[in-house]
């Protein structure tokens, strides 16, 4: 059996541990919450409608490059809240914009909350 190394943590550090997991923790059941919606059959439908309409990637569209589109996208990003998954307005977009995309909300998001 291993021996227990003592580890002790300053009281400040202790808190942003614990500030740090609270936040991760919400943050993690509000998008799971949406999360699962991607797989309803209203959510299925509401995509394939959507690439009817507007086959081609909207980002390559105004860079002036055609590319089918594969992903259903939020214009406007939901950030977990349900409404706004169901209400936002919604884009084409191919996979590769997609996740550029989301990056750079991601990004924007981090550095909205002060860094971290
Ligand atoms: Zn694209």
């Amino acid at each position: 059996m291993a021996a227990r190394i003592p580890y002790f943590r300053t009281r400040s550090e202790r808190a942003a541990a614990d500030q740090a997991k609270r936040e991760y923790e919400q943050r993690r059941t509000v998008e799971s919450e949406t999360r699962r919606l991607y797989w309803t059959a209203r959510w299925r439908a509401i995509a394939k409608d959507q690439l009817a309409r507007e086959p081609l990637c909207a980002t390559c569209l105004v860079e002036d490059r055609v590319t089918p589109a594969t992903v259903c996208d939020h214009v406007e990003p939901h950030r977990g809240d349900v409404v706004a998954f169901w209400t936002n307005a919604r884009q084409s977009l191919c996979t590769s914009c997609h996740s550029s995309a989301k990056q750079a909300e991601e990004a924007a998001d981090r550095a909205g909350r002060g860094g971290g």
